[in-house]
């Protein structure tokens, strides 16, 4: 069981292999950081783990992953753990910890918003981790995380 989770994960030579993903969440995160216009990627879904049950994977080959786009996936999957792999091994392996909503990183879904009207950068406030629930600076909506739309 181990050795095959091992090369489930150490398959590429190098870059960025991010799993314990939700399933259903693989296609979103490739979507918002536009990882198929630009990297190599291998994506799994439905994979068996031990502790989910059910579990998706996203390899991206010959790079890492800006704090930004860490931050992105954070949002979306905050169980993820990110491998960073060197000559098919792992060397370093780390969870990613939402922290703070970036500014600019969702937009707010009133149509009032000063934000959807004029130039000026989105920036919300944490109120709820799990599920994950935020209110806009400007206008205070509430957002729920089924209703986020990223920018
Ligand atoms: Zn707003």
């Amino acid at each position: 069981m181990k050795a095959k989770k091992v090369l489930e994960v150490a398959a590429i030579e190098n870059g960025t292999v991010l799993d314990h993903l939700p399933s259903e969440k693989v296609l979103k995160i490739v979507e918002i950081l536009a990882l198929h216009q630009e990297s190599r990627i291998t994506l799994g879904m439905n994979l068996e783990s031990k502790k989910q049950g059910k579990k998706g994977i996203i390899k991206i080959e010959g790079r890492d992953l800006t704090e930004e786009e860490m931050n992105k996936i954070a949002i979306l999957a905050p169980e993820v753990t990110v491998n960073q792999i060197k000559n098919y091994g792992v060397i370093k392996k780390k969870k990613i910890v939402l922290r703070e909503i970036e500014p600019n990183t969702l937009r707010c879904n009133n149509p009032n918003c000063i934000t959807n009207a004029e130039s000026v950068a989105t920036k919300f406030h944490i109120l709820d981790k799990k599920p994950l629930k935020m209110r806009c600076y400007f206008c205070e909506r509430s957002i729920e995380k089924e209703e986020m739309i990223f920018l």
